[in-house]
């Protein structure tokens, strides 16, 4: 129950035990296709240009910027957290100028801020920025920063490795042009595959290229040999065959769910655990309408060692949660309940781990009160 890996479905567990075959075997390449369709739902996208990159969800970062930006090329960033100031130094490896639109971590990113910067630099061809901020556990608004890059002409980036599958994320109707994500959260696959998807208008821009992308294993152009749309695959690379069976087996499971089930369950279980949590006395980081169902931040109370708590709980209970991290080191804990691990099981788990460890450390909390919360609002569904 941290931020990522999730525990992975023991069906997605035992199709990594399937016989490996070539990467160019019919039999794969038809796995391909339907791999690449799984993805469009997961998506809800129809953009051809859609596939899991051969590693993780870094990779899929670096695939979006290094693709549609060039030497000398300004991107408007938005950094709430970490893996803002990730995609900054994307940006500067490509040779272009990064223009920061900084909010505070545990805040959504301001669309007023972003407008402002769209204004100021009407130079900017790309506009970025986190969807589901995993280092503090805050959602921003994907589809009105989408359409404010629209409407100043940017290409919008965005970063869907913790919210595909958790939360809604509607690529075509928000008309995000680059979008990429991560095995290892939502989806509940092994880590090591990002999914990425382009709009009709990043391939135009990728296509018209005068300046070669500077990564050989990332360029699109190249990838698009082997995952492209016509039948004829050329070798690329060697896949990843048997993470790609998990990653199949995984979308199969979510097609089967369906995804707004997955994306209510998330929901449910995140209101089972914040009632749990606020009937033990603690205080949720983020403000209600911003707050990750798959990602619960929680301020640590005053006087509770926090490398203490997070030990207790993963030696006594075998449960690992997420500590918080850069300007929230110290002063949250990261619940995770994603994907597979978005159960009422391990609501409960947490909550009666969490009250041992606090108990240990002298915190006052009314015992039972939390688990009580938690089967009351199960009850009330
Ligand atoms: N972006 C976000 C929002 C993430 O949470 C992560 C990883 O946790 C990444 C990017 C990088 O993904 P990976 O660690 O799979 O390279």
């Amino acid at each position: 129950m941290g931020p990522g890996p999730s525990d992975v479905a023991p069906r997605v567990l035992a199709s990594l035990a399937r016989p490996t075959i070539g990467h160019l075997d019919p039999l794969f390449v038809a796995l391909m296709d339907e791999i690449k369709e799984l993805l469009q739902y997961a998506f809800q996208t129809s953009n051809e240009l859609t596939l899991p990159i051969s590693a993780p969800g870094s990779a899929g970062m670096e695939a979006c910027f290094v693709n549609l930006l060039s030497p000398g090329d300004t991107a408007i960033v938005c950094q709430n957290g970490v893996f803002g100031g990730r995609m900054r130094e994307n940006v500067e490896r490509c040779g272009a100028t990064a223009i920061m639109v900084e909010d505070d971590w545990g805040k959504p990113v301001d669309p007023q801020k972003v407008e402002a910067a769209l204004k100021k630099h009407p130079e900017a061809s790309v506009l970025a920025f986190v969807h589901a901020e995993t280092s503090t556990g805050t959602r921003s608004d994907g589809a009105t920063l989408c359409k404010l890059g629209h409407a100043h002409d940017t290409l919008v980036i965005m970063d869907t490795v913790t919210s595909l599958g958790g939360i809604e994320l509607k690529v075509d109707d928000w008309g995000a042009d680059a979008v990429y994500s991560g095995s290892q959260k939502c989806l509940s696959c092994v880590p090591g595959i990002s999914p990425v998807t382009f709009s009709p208008r990043a391939v135009e821009r990728i296509q018209a290229r005068s300046h070669k992308v500077q990564s050989w294993f990332l360029d699109m152009q190249l990838v698009m040999g082997y995952w492209g749309g016509d039948s004829k695959r050329a070798y690329h690379h060697t896949a990843p065959v048997n993470a790609l069976y998990a990653l199949h087996e995984t979308l199969v499971i979510l097609k089967e769910e369906g995804l707004a089930n997955a994306i209510s369950r998330h929901s449910k279980n995140h209101r089972a655990l914040v009632a749990g949590l606020e009937a033990m006395g603690l205080k949720m980081a983020v403000d209600e309408a911003w707050r990750l169902p798959q990602l619960n931040s929680v301020c640590i109370p005053e006087g509770v060692n926090d490398a203490q708590v997070r030990s207790r709980l993963l030696r006594d209970f075998d449960l690992e949660i997420g500590a918080g991290l850069g300007a929230l080191a110290g002063k949250t804990w990261r619940i995770g309940l994603m994907g597979h691990a978005s159960r009422e099981r391990n609501v409960i788990l947490c909550l009666n781990a969490l009250e041992t460890a606090l108990k240990a450390e002298k915190f006052t909390l009314e015992s039972g009160a939390a688990v009580q919360a938690a089967t009351d609002f199960y009850q009330s569904m």
